[in-house]
Order: structure tokens, then sequence, then C-alpha cells
């Protein structure tokens, strides 16, 4: 298992690349909405920001999740394992409640003014494609990553479901901000249990009350047991404007903007966005 550790860096560029090439030519093939220009400054701000993050992660975390798994492994930590359960239903006891945890951060981020004022630059994109997956502050991670090992260590996750979680959640993140087309009748059928880019859509609205909606990651069902879930976006997917109503282009197009904006005086900062 310590192997796994040494590559999940590895793992996780290579899922990040490889899902974001096969979404990227689903979008040319297929878009759900209008073509978005591909490449171009928005591509270079958005891909610059997933390098920035990773800088800033990988200088302020020792380890990452699976190290941290290993880590509550090694000394015992962690409600699950006390359980005892078979392995099988251990990990995707796990993998569950890793997702569960990542849909309660992700209303948090958007219901606590100052993770608002991180969250919102994800949302500040006005437009919507697999870029938009990539796009985070920098100083996001210092909050969700921190979150997200806390958690890991609290459970006890195993290293192979917190591999498996981060894996999914990796390729989800992709494929749920594609501008793809993915047939009607696929989506109903997928939507039931996962998250869809048509679900994931509507969260990224302009409209605050329909961005208040649908946090789920990877599981839609969490949306519907707690009352955030929203089917189709009021306008239409085609017609729906996506990014946040008092960011011009301009500012949602700068790095120094984006970089600067949490920390500016709050006249330029919406309230986060109400449920
Ligand atoms: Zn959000
Ligand atoms: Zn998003």
């Amino acid at each position: 298992m310590n192997a796994w550790i040494d590559h999940e860096a590895a793992i996780r560029l290579y899922l990040l690349m490889g899902g974001f090439g096969v979404v990227a030519v689903w979008e040319a093939l297929a878009p759900r909405r209008r073509p978005i220009p591909a490449a171009g400054w928005r591509w270079t701000v958005n891909i610059g920001l997933t390098v920035l993050l990773s800088i800033v992660v990988g200088l302020a975390f020792p380890v990452l999740s699976v190290g941290a798994a290993l880590f509550a492994e090694r000394h015992g930590f962690g409600v699950l394992p006390m359980a005892a359960l078979p392995a099988a239903v251990e990990f995707v006891i796990a993998f569950v409640l890793l997702d569960l945890a990542r849909y309660a951060e992700h209303a948090l981020l958007h219901r606590v003014p100052w993770l608002w004022r991180l969250h919102r630059v994800h949302h500040s994109d006005p437009q919507y494609d697999c870029t938009t997956a990539l796009r985070f502050h920098p100083v996001e991670p210092l909050v969700t990553v921190a979150l997200h090992l806390a958690v890991i260590i609290a459970l006890g996750a195993s290293p192979l479901a917190v591999l498996a979680f981060e894996s999914v959640a990796i390729v989800m993140g992709l494929f749920t901000h594609g501008n793809v087309r993915v047939p009607q009748a696929l989506d109903r059928a997928l939507r039931v249990v996962i998250v869809t880019p048509d679900l994931h859509r509507v969260h990224h609205s302009a409209f605050a009350a329909e961005a208040g909606r649908n946090f789920g990651a990877i599981f839609a069902w969490w949306d519907r047991l707690f009352g955030t879930h929203q089917a189709q976006p009021a306008h239409g997917h085609e017609r729906m404007a996506v990014g946040l109503a008092d960011v011009a282009p301009h500012e949602a197009a700068s790095l120094a903007w984006i970089l600067a904006a949490p920390f500016m005086p709050s006249r330029t900062v919406t309230a986060a966005s109400p449920d």
C-alpha cells in the first residue's frame, strides 16, 4: 500500500490530464450549449490558477489524502475501524461518507461569508466548461484540504477507499463541469445516483437562488435529502447566464483581480448565496 502514497500526486495528475482531454474532446464534438472558444486567455487563467493552487497545496500540506489515511491507520485513529466491519462494507461506507463531507463542506463555502469570498472565484467564471473545474482561488484548498484531511482521520477511512474517492472525485469534477451533451435518457438515469453536468450547471447560475442549489460532488442524493436539489435552471441550459452578476467580464478575466478579490473591501463582494 505504501507504494500508493509515493504515486498519489502522479495518479492525481494523470487522472486530471486524462479526464481533461476526454471532456475537452467531448465538448468540441457534442457541446451542450453554444460552443465556447477553446484555449485563449480564459483557459490560461483557469489552468494557471490550478498550477498556483497545486504549489500552495504542495507547500502547505506535508501529506495529501492517502497519506492522511495511512497516518490514521498506523495510529489507530478513526471511528470506522472500531466497527470491525468487513473490508468491502467499510470501503463503501467510507466512500459515501467522504462524499457527504464534501457536500457539507461545499454548502459551508457558500454560507460562511469569508469562505464565500474564496469560493466565489470558482463561480466568477463567465463560461462553463472543463476548465471551470480548475478555477479555484489558491487559498481555498488551505481550508478545503485541511477539512478533508481531518474528515479522513476522524473516519479512519482506509487508504484504498480514499484513493478511490479522490480518483472518482477528480474525474467527476471535470465531467460535471463539461459543456458536454449527455443524451437525455442517460442524464435521467445517471442523475438518480450521480451528479451530471446539467445538475452542476444549475449551481453555476448567475441567479444566487440557483447557485445555492446542487452542492453535490459525486452522488446526487445529498441535495434531494437535504432540500437543496434543483433539477433544471429556470431559463433552460442554452439560455441561462452562468457566473456572478456583480463581476465584470474584465475582472473575471484578470488574474490579479481573481487573486485579490477575496481580500478586497466588501462592497465588491456579493453576499453568500442564499438557499
Ligand atoms: Zn459552489
Ligand atoms: Zn463548480
